[in-house]
């Protein structure tokens, strides 16, 4: 079995972003994913019957400047596109507004796929424990079974199944355990509407007591127009109220508040629904926006190190990844 330089567990947005620079740079690089496919939560779900929505998240925000020329070039390189698109609350649905997103095409995670191309990706493999052994880390599955083994590893799950994995150091549990109390779930569910509604705007957010955003997967950058298609999430306190309802019922609830609040016309159908157990991370992150023990050759990152106000989730992680590829490409030996 051969020895990378670099392990990560985790092909989400920072996994993949680590995974991407590491490599350029010329180390041998792993990433470890339990799901089938990467994206984490910019994960796309198919539906009947035929096509496919993003379920996670819908795009993000260019807000902050160390991220200008990395973005630029995933979208000159064809991997990321601009959405411009019309805005609006849902306490003041006719008012509209001009708004930007960056969408990977032709799906959020198709991104994903490019950032990973150079590293080796082991797909629905659960690490669930990694122990070191004299000069590396060998990671393993529930029978026990070495899955890899690389010199560094760096995990970007979520606080709760990073704080599941390993017996952490003292001021590490401590930041995971809180992390981890404060993470919110969110119900999602993608919707069909019969008839095209084109005074309707290509996104809602705001105050609204169900839905924390409505957005129209189908008028995004390189998606099949052909069908009336939105993604509706719902608000993480509606959600903790209804955390074990059975999806079905999720999903219709979600559904007839998005049409009574907006007056969609026509009928309208649920095409699926999902529950994130781990969807957000609202307690502030770290200044540094990683974790890393140079010594035991281990790292952390991801959104809920690096949770702004300012920022979108994606951002956050992609942030988190770049301050901890910095600091091991800066006085680390790989
Ligand atoms: C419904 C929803 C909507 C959102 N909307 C937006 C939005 O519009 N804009 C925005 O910017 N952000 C949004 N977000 C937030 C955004 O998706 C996240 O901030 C971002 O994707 C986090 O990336 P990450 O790499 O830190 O973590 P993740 O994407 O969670 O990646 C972690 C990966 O680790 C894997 N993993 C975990 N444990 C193990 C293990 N033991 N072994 C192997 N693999 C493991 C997971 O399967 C996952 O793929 C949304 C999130 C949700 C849930």
């Amino acid at each position: 079995m051969i020895t990378y330089d670099v392990a990560i567990i985790g092909a989400g947005t920072a996994g993949c972003f680590v995974a991407q620079t590491l490599s350029q740079q010329g180390h041998s690089v792993v990433i470890v994913e339990k799901s089938r496919g990467v994206g984490g939560r910019c994960s796309r779900r198919s539906v009947d019957p035929q096509g496919s929505v993003d379920l996670g998240a819908a795009g993000f925000r260019l807000q902050h400047p160390s991220l200008t020329e990395e973005v630029q070039h995933w979208h000159q390189s064809g991997w990321l596109a601009q959405w411009h698109h019309s805005l609006a609350n849902f306490e003041q649905p006719l008012q509209h507004q001009g708004s930007e997103l960056y969408c990977g095409v032709p799906s959020m995670n198709r991104w994903h796929r490019h950032l990973c191309q150079d590293a080796t990706l082991i797909t629905g493999q659960q690490v669930v424990q990694f122990d070191r052994q004299e000069n590396h880390w060998q990671l393993q599955d529930k029978s026990g079974q070495t899955i890899v083994r690389a010199h560094w590893l760096i995990i970007t799950a979520p606080a709760r199944q990073t704080l599941a994995l390993h017996d952490w150091p003292q001021d590490w549990q401590q930041w995971l355990e809180q992390s981890s109390q404060a993470t919110q779930a969110q119900w999602v569910c993608a919707i069909e509407l019969e008839q095209a509604n084109p005074q309707l705007a290509d996104r809602y957010t705001g105050q609204d007591p169900v839905l924390a955003s409505a957005v129209r997967d189908s008028a995004k950058p390189g998606r099949d127009s052909s069908h009336e298609r939105w993604v509706l999430q719902a608000q993480p306190e509606w959600t903790l109220e209804r955390l074990d309802s059975q999806p079905d019922s999720a999903g219709e609830q979600l559904l007839q508040r998005f049409c009574a609040t907006l007056k969609a016309k026509g009928n309208a159908r649920v095409l699926s629904t999902h529950r994130w157990l781990l969807a957000q991370h609202p307690l502030p992150g770290l200044e540094s926006r990683y974790l890393l023990d140079r010594k035991q050759q281990i790292g952390l990152c991801g959104d809920w190190l690096a949770t702004d106000p300012e920022l979108d989730g994606i951002e956050s992680a992609l942030l988190s990844a770049q301050a901890l590829t910095n600091a091991l490409l800066d006085g680390c030996k790989l």
